[in-house]
């Protein structure tokens, strides 16, 4: 298993480090940004429909932001009209014509049907935990998906001869349908039926075999079952990592730090027991999701990260060398515009047209993804809404 030193971790990320958003130079940068776009309209935002066709695999990534920030009205990133705006829609994934659809949050249902026509067929749906850019549309799309109503068994199972979608959640997503009465009631019968997984266990439907990968991220101060994904099919294999810290990355410092910490908070202390199974759990994926969070440096951070962040990508990437990588799920501050100087262009110069490159700037979470092609040689794409990849 390969090792990595903080120090060579942060020898190949530090020109990232003058822009830490929590100790660098662009705090008031990054607050300003928040007042312009409070202000500003965001209507032009539209995803067209994209060209897919139904019986190719793919990859689409509906929504590709990170937190409660996906459903703030002005995001931080509409203030650029350069920059894409992120919502919290998921992914929707196509192999051998089934259909699923991972971490419906905000938007999810719109941002397909712009971009695909229609939710239905929807085959699968997946949840890794119970926050609100990863769950919140789940409930609604049960309903589109198995297009609501009475008529539903004839619009599905009869006309479009496919079954009503599998909902397969974490434990927690799924403790809390079995303990909405009313809930349970009225979408069960949306269903045809209902999987836990929980790290290690898998599912399958239509022959796409789906297994819960260990993540370290809380769900509540007390409840911690998040998950990430394995997804395998006919050879294919595709690994999602989730919300999730780095963990078990090597002799780092910070993880003894969050010994220390979580001796306090609790729960990220049992976690971390488990903590030898990320980077084996996703070994030899062809392609690799990986969700960013923010772009800040863990170590720079006051208490333990609940996201692989910059550095967490890097060292994944690092141990799994995927064919692929694709950074998702990226909070607002990463988006921000930063000016290219010497000393980012010089490990920013990867064969990519930055969205922004004739006004001299780049976004960090595109440093950060030229840092980690250029020193890993792994193609690496930086999401956006409305985004596809043909797999
Ligand atoms: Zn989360």
């Amino acid at each position: 298993m390969p090792c990595f030193t903080l120090d060579e971790l942060t020898e190949q990320l530090s020109p990232i480090r003058k822009y830490n958003p929590v100790f660098g130079q662009l705090k008031t940068e990054i607050l300003d940004a928040w007042k312009r776009a409070l202000t500003r309209d965001t209507k032009n935002y539209n995803l067209r429909r994209i060209d897919v066709r139904d019986d190719e695999d793919s990859l689409v990534f509906a929504g590709t932001g990170n937190s409660a920030w996906v459903v703030i009205p002005t995001p931080l990133s509409t203030s650029y009209t350069s920059l894409p705006r992120r919502t919290g829609g998921g992914i929707r994934l196509n192999l051998g014509g089934t259909k699923l659809h991972i971490d419906p949050g905000p938007q999810a249902i719109a941002n397909t049907e712009s971009l695909l026509g229609s939710v239905i067929p929807t085959d699968g749906i997946v949840v890794t935990h119970v926050h609100l850019d990863n769950a919140s549309e789940t409930f609604p799309l049960i309903y589109s998906a198995a297009a609501g109503g009475s008529l539903r068994k004839t619009l599905v199972e009869e006309h479009l001869r496919r079954s009503l979608p599998v909902l397969v959640s974490n434990k927690t997503f799924m403790d809390d349908f079995n303990a909405g009465t009313s809930q349970r009631a009225f979408y069960e019968s949306m269903l045809s039926r209902r999987e836990t997984l929980q790290p290690g266990e898998s599912v399958t439907i239509n022959g796409i075999k789906i297994t819960a990968t260990p993540a370290v991220h809380n769900e509540t101060p007390n409840i911690s079952e998040t998950i990430g994904l394995l997804i395998e099919y006919e050879g294919i294999r595709i690994g999602y990592t989730g919300n999730t810290a780095l963990f078990k990355t090597a002799p780092v410092k910070e993880w003894e730090r969050a010994r220390d910490i979580s001796a306090r908070v609790g729960p990220i202390e049992k976690q971390l027991e488990t903590y030898n199974h990320i980077i084996e759990a996703y070994e030899g994926v062809d392609i690799l999701i990986a969700e960013m969070g923010s772009v800040t440096l863990n170590h720079d951070s006051i208490k333990p990260s609940q996201f692989l962040r910059a550095d967490g990508i890097y060292v994944l990437a690092k141990a799994v060398k995927p064919k692929m990588l694709f950074i998702s799920e990226v909070a607002p501050e990463s988006d921000l515009l930063v000016p290219i100087d010497d000393e980012v262009r010089m490990i920013a110069h990867g064969d990519v047209t930055y969205r922004d490159s004739q006004k001299g700037e780049v976004s960090f979470a595109e440093v950060v993804s030229r840092t980690i092609e250029n020193a890993l040689e792994v193609p690496t794409v930086l999401t956006y809404d409305g985004m596809v990849f043909k797999i």
